[in-house]
């Protein structure tokens, strides 16, 4: 079957992204065919753009993590979902036969692979994959916002609900509010109860995140953050920050949290070399805990909190697939509030 992607042929900056058509090929056993109705960026995207160092991906490579469609064909021995099925994705694939797979640990797999990172991705008409990785989209949400939530609410799940343990009464400093992750990890803070502050470079994202239900907004790079979160903790400091922003912001980061709180991260987006004075972090007995995705425990509570309304996907903006350059074009400016989606059909 011929399909229209947006798929890159080398790597590079966004002039290697070409619109073009593919041969996509059947599904085999135990996979299906979904036809994409809308998919979305993620920072994943701009690194395998540029190439990651260690992942050798064959060329032509179509892009994309995030994606929803409805099940256009199933392979043989499929039997969680049938033709016309509306699905949104799980990007992450296991082997299923690790140590941390039989553990229920699938994204500490050392073969976990992400679509369009590893594996063709989600920004073309169909794609073929694994049928266990389709879920029921929920009813409530537009295909833009079923296509666009998984990675970055999966990611944000695992680091703020999983590993740091929010609830009620708790405080959290969250770094680089407009980022996917990162505005979802505020909403999932904030309907566990517990009271939110943000950081960002932008007023206008500071200002959006204030309407969703920050109490304190600063701009970390004029702001001097360590001061201002002891300031509005009577001293104590957070309980959890969440630092995906890295080099500009982890020293205030360690400088934020209380005695016996966590930070937890999923990258840095400002550079991956963190200053840490160990002398805060042992002094303090503050924890720090990386995460890449999450396991399917994760998947499924994080998908009833988005179900249940819970959690509201944002859609910053929307664009065709011929557009795919655009879409990209928002996302490296570092432009948007909440998900760039991409509509391939
Ligand atoms: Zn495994």
């Amino acid at each position: 079957m011929r399909v229209k992607s947006a798929r890159i042929h080398a790597h590079g900056g966004l002039d290697q992204i070409v619109v073009d058509e593919f041969d996509l090929r059947e599904p085999g056993a135990g996979e299906v065919r979904v036809g994409v109705r809308a998919a979305a960026l993620n920072h994943l995207d701009l690194f395998v753009l540029a190439g990651i160092p260690g992942i050798d991906m064959p060329l032509p490579h179509v892009l994309g993590a995030d994606g929803a469609g409805v099940v256009e064909a199933v392979g043989p021995d499929v039997t969680n979902v049938a033709v016309g099925d509306e699905v949104i994705l799980n990007p992450g694939l296991s082997c299923g036969t690790c140590p941390n797979c039989m553990a229920g640990e699938q994204s500490m797999c050392p073969r976990y692979e992400i679509f369009g990172e590893h594996l063709d991705g989600t920004f073309a008409q169909a794609i073929v994959v694994p049928s266990i990785n389709c879920h029921p989209k929920p009813e409530r949400l537009s295909w833009e916002q079923a296509g666009s939530f998984a990675l970055a609410t999966l990611t944000a799940w695992r680091m703020i609900a999983t590993n740091a343990g929010v609830g009620p009464g708790q405080t959290v400093l969250i770094h680089g509010v407009g980022g996917g992750v990162s505005l979802v990890a505020m909403q999932i803070a904030l309907a566990a109860g517990a009271e939110v502050f943000v950081t960002g470079h932008s007023e206008e994202k500071l200002k959006r995140a204030a309407d969703l239900g920050a109490t304190r907004c600063w701009d970390y790079r004029s702001a001097n953050i360590a001061r201002e979160v002891r300031s509005a903790t009577d001293k104590v400091g957070v309980d959890i920050v969440v630092d995906n922003v890295g080099e500009a912001t982890f020293a205030d980061s360690i400088k934020a949290c209380r005695k016996g709180g966590v930070i937890v991260t999923c990258g840095g987006t400002t550079g991956p070399k963190l200053p840490v004075d160990v002398r805060y972090l042992f002094w303090n007995h503050i924890r720090i805990m990386g995460s890449t995705m999450g396991n399917e425990v994760d998947f499924q509570r994080m998908l009833a909190a988005v179900s249940s309304g819970a959690i509201e996907p944002v859609v910053d903006s929307v664009f065709e697939l011929e557009d795919t350059v655009k879409a990209f074009e928002r996302l490296q400016a570092a432009e948007q509030f909440g998900k760039v989606a991409v509509r391939p059909s």
